[in-house]
């Protein structure tokens, strides 16, 4: 196989994608195998750790809502010093490095310290969840216009998402189940129908997928009911709803 590092001390952000190996690019999947340090989240799946070379050497910098085994400066520190000891460091994350990631804040960190940085972009869980749960994230007949954002408790009513929600367009919701009961509230005073289709899709793309659907007012009650474990995404619009799919293939018929 082709060397995929550089020869200084480098630190490559790669993203790991949403847990199925199959969904690494083909540049992540060479750099985590010929990698000697991995620095890895909480989020990235045993079985694309399993690539890894044998004397390859794992750390984990495993994050926790509320419990932070390391914080982002160690981190940013720890990637820093490997790379000036001429190491290559794979940072592997899960999904893509700079979407929700803290991925421009490593990269910024390695920049300062004058360490090359690469970027390896990986699929992000919207884009795994939707392909896995066959959620189109924007249609012809119910969608031209798709978001992501954080749900996090933290500064959730400072955050304006008002149009975002709504007919025609597709909210995708990370890091949203703690805090699903303020999300619903939020989002129906700010004018959204309680009848919105939402769906829940918790460990996307792994064997242990599952994915519920109600409307936006029984948001909190299903993710009780269902007991739903992080990592889950919260997709609101009408692309979500199952009922919908056969409406919209019919309201297409009659545009065409
Ligand atoms: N960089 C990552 C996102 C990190 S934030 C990406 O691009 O996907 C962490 C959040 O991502 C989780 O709280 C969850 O909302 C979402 N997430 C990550 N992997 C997921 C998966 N396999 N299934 C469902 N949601 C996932």
């Amino acid at each position: 196989m082709e060397e995929s590092f550089a020869i200084a001390g480098t630190v490559y952000l790669v993203g790991a994608g949403p847990g199925d190996p199959d969904l690494l690019t083909l540049r992540a999947a060479r750099l985590v195998m010929q990698a000697g340090l991995i620095v890895h989240d909480g989020l990235v799946s045993e079985e694309i750790l399993a690539m890894a070379g044998p004397k390859a050497r794992l750390v984990s910098v495993a994050k926790r809502r509320s419990r932070h085994t390391m914080p982002q400066d160690a981190i940013n520190a720890l990637l820093v010093r490997e790379a000036l000891a001429g190491k290559q460091v794979v940072r592997l994350k899960g999904g893509d490095p700079l979407v929700f990631g803290r991925g421009g804040e490593e990269a910024e960190a390695c920049r300062a310290a004058g360490v090359p940085v690469e970027v390896v972009p990986g699929v992000t869980s919207a884009l795994g969840a939707a392909a896995a749960a066959q959620i189109p994230l924007t249609h012809r007949a119910s969608a031209s216009v798709v978001s992501f954002v954080a749900g996090q408790c933290k500064g959730l009513t400072e955050q304006d998402w008002s149009g975002l929600a709504g007919k025609g367009r597709t909210l995708v919701i990370y890091m949203g189940l703690a805090s699903a009961p303020l999300i619903a509230e939020k989002l129906i005073t700010d004018g959204l129908s309680p009848e919105m289709s939402v769906a829940v899709i918790e460990n996307a793309t792994s064997k242990a997928m599952r994915v519920l659907r109600a409307p936006i007012a029984g948001l909190a009650d299903v993710i009780e009911r269902e007991r739903v474990k992080s990592p889950a995404l919260i997709i609101v619009g009408e692309v979500a709803s199952d009922a919908d799919h056969e409406l919209r293939t019919l309201a297409l018929e009659f545009a065409e």
